[in-house]
């Protein structure tokens, strides 16, 4: 999508520190990190929350997830632990458009997640 931040990060049209990227997928420093370690990782495919994943996408999501996790591994953040986050529509906080999978850690990040 033309207007999308993120669909422009996919086709390099604005920079990000990416740290992973395949035909489908590409990981990326957050911006703004909360924590030591706060990555986001996308489907290329415009797809705008969870409420939009249709069955085509279920490969992709799964393959978002070995991602996630051997990147958790690179960052030496597997065993102590991470949060994994995907924040959905207005009540969901979701800023970006654009679905998105928050991979936090490097700090204990506490038990409140609302
Ligand atoms: P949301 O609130 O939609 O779940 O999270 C959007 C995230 O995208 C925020 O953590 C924000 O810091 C990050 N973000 C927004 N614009 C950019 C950008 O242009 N580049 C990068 N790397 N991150 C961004
Ligand atoms: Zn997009």
């Amino acid at each position: 999508m033309s207007d999308c931040i993120f669909c422009k990060i996919a086709n390099k049209e604005i920079p990000s520190e990416i740290l992973y990227e395949d035909d489908q997928i590409l990981a990326f420093k957050d911006i703004n990190p909360i924590a030591p370690v706060h990555l986001l990782v996308i489907p290329k495919k415009h797809i705008i929350s969870v409420n939009d994943i249709v069955d085509e996408d279920t490969e992709v999501i799964g393959n978002i997830f070995i991602v996630i996790k051997k990147l958790a591994q690179q960052q030496g953040i597997a065993e102590s632990g991470y949060r994994v986050i995907t924040n959905i529509g207005r009540d969901g906080g979701q800023e970006v458009k654009h679905l998105h999978f928050h991979l936090i850690g490097g700090k204990e990040l506490g038990k409140k997640i609302g």
